[in-house]
């Protein structure tokens, strides 16, 4: 392989998800299932039971903002926003292909958006236990699991089979260990190739619509990197900074992210974001006699910000700066978000704690602010 086919490749999944829709399109003429989903909770096993594609309607781009100004606040964050705006203004085919919209009660500004957009779809709410620390939790979230199936069942005339649910688990699985094991080309020193390619993979991977293409294209891109490596050795240089990034989901802001990152002296290793390694991080036990539990434990896990305490967030920092030998943390967060503008606290002290340096951005899906931005991270990637 020639140095520069893999580059050529990352674009091509860049292209997978723009021309995404008419794979969307076809799979709906041939009468299959749509649904349109927001979060890493979202229990994606009950979905692929139900023979239902479940696709990421979160928004990404500043260009639908306006529109959902109309009736959301400004000071909302923009991922909220950019969502709900492809919707209401109908430039979304996903939202349209959609026969459902499946949430979570995460943070108050989604969950209240999911108000609006019930609207314009059937929309359906899972609710969210705000913690982990009470007896009742694993009841709750594995009850809310299986009123999701009944929803399904109910909805699209089907009947859903404890076996069906556990082949799904079993599916998923595999999936996961696939990415993580395509994530952990970045465990090497220097990792074996720049973050931005991989996280186009990543991004588009979700718009392919079928799970056994899916999880072909994440080995593919695997074995494609590996040989490059082989052959040509890794485009990372060896003086590159090895950077963290967390936070909020960064699918609207990678380039002002992972991109200045990597054209400043620093490559990415590894994301601990819904965008990153955290939705690939656990599985569920296939074997446990209850599969709905084993579910609920799997997700219940999640180290997001919408969780009080969110000791799981913290938990996997620590041993990703470890297994990722990580010398400094980006914690990104996206304007008006809460959970995780508040819980900059906890990362900075543990940043401490663990002697990584440790910096901060706040940032929306505009280009205003990306001058400063590069500046700002110049400067931390040359103190390290
Ligand atoms: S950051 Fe939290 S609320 Fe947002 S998608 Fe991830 S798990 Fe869901
Ligand atoms: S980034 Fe923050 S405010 Fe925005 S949807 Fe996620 S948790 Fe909510």
């Amino acid at each position: 392989m020639s140095v520069n086919e893999l580059p050529k490749k990352f674009e091509e999944f860049g292209e997978a998800r723009r021309l995404g829709f008419l794979k969307a399109k076809e799979h709906k003429d041939k009468g299959g299932r749509l649904a349109g989903i927001f979060c890493t909770f979202t229990p994606l096993e009950i979905f692929d039971a139900a023979g239902i594609v479940p696709v990421s309607l979160c928004g990404t781009s500043e260009e639908t903002i306006p529109d959902a100004e109309v009736n959301l606040p400004k000071n909302l964050c923009p991922l909220i926003k950019s969502s709900y705006g492809f919707a209401v203004s109908d430039k979304c085919p996903y939202t349209y292909f959609s026969d459902i919209i499946v949430g979570e009660t995460t943070c108050d500004g989604k969950k209240k958006m999911y108000e609006l957009l019930s609207e314009l779809k059937d929309t359906y709410i899972l609710h969210l236990p705000q913690g982990i620390d009470r007896p009742y939790v694993l009841d709750m979230w594995e009850s809310e699991i299986r009123l999701l199936k009944e929803k399904f069942e109910k909805k699209f005339g089907i009947t859903i089979t404890d076996d069906d649910v556990r082949a799904a688990c079993v599916k998923r699985n595999k999936e996961r260990l696939l990415k993580v094991k395509m994530f952990e080309l970045s465990k090497s020193i220097p990792p074996k190739n720049y973050y931005k390619g991989i996280h186009k993979v990543v991004d588009s991977l979700n718009f392919t619509f079928d799970l056994d293409e899916t999880m072909k294209n994440i080995k593919k891109m695997h074995d494609d990197i590996e040989e490059n490596y082989k052959i040509n050795g890794s485009p990372v240089k060896l003086t590159d900074k090895r950077i963290m990034i967390s936070g909020c989901p960064i699918s609207g802001v990678a380039d002002k992210t992972i991109g200045v990152v990597e054209d400043n002296g620093g490559v990415v290793v590894v994301m601990d974001s819904c965008s990153g390694i955290k939705p690939a991080r656990n599985l569920v036990d296939v074997e446990a006699p209850n599969i709905y539990r084993a579910i609920a434990e799997r997700y219940i896990k999640i180290g997001c910000a919408v969780m009080t305490p969110n000791e799981n967030r913290m938990t996997m920092i620590k041993e990703l700066v470890d297994e990722y030998k990580v010398e400094g943390i980006i914690d990104v967060v996206l304007q008006s978000c809460h959970p995780f503008s508040v819980e900059r606290y906890q990362v900075k002290k543990l940043s401490e704690d663990l002697g990584v340096p440790y910096m901060s951005i706040e940032t929306d899906y505009s280009t205003s602010d990306v001058g400063q931005l590069t500046t700002r991270i110049q400067a931390f990637i040359e103190m390290l």
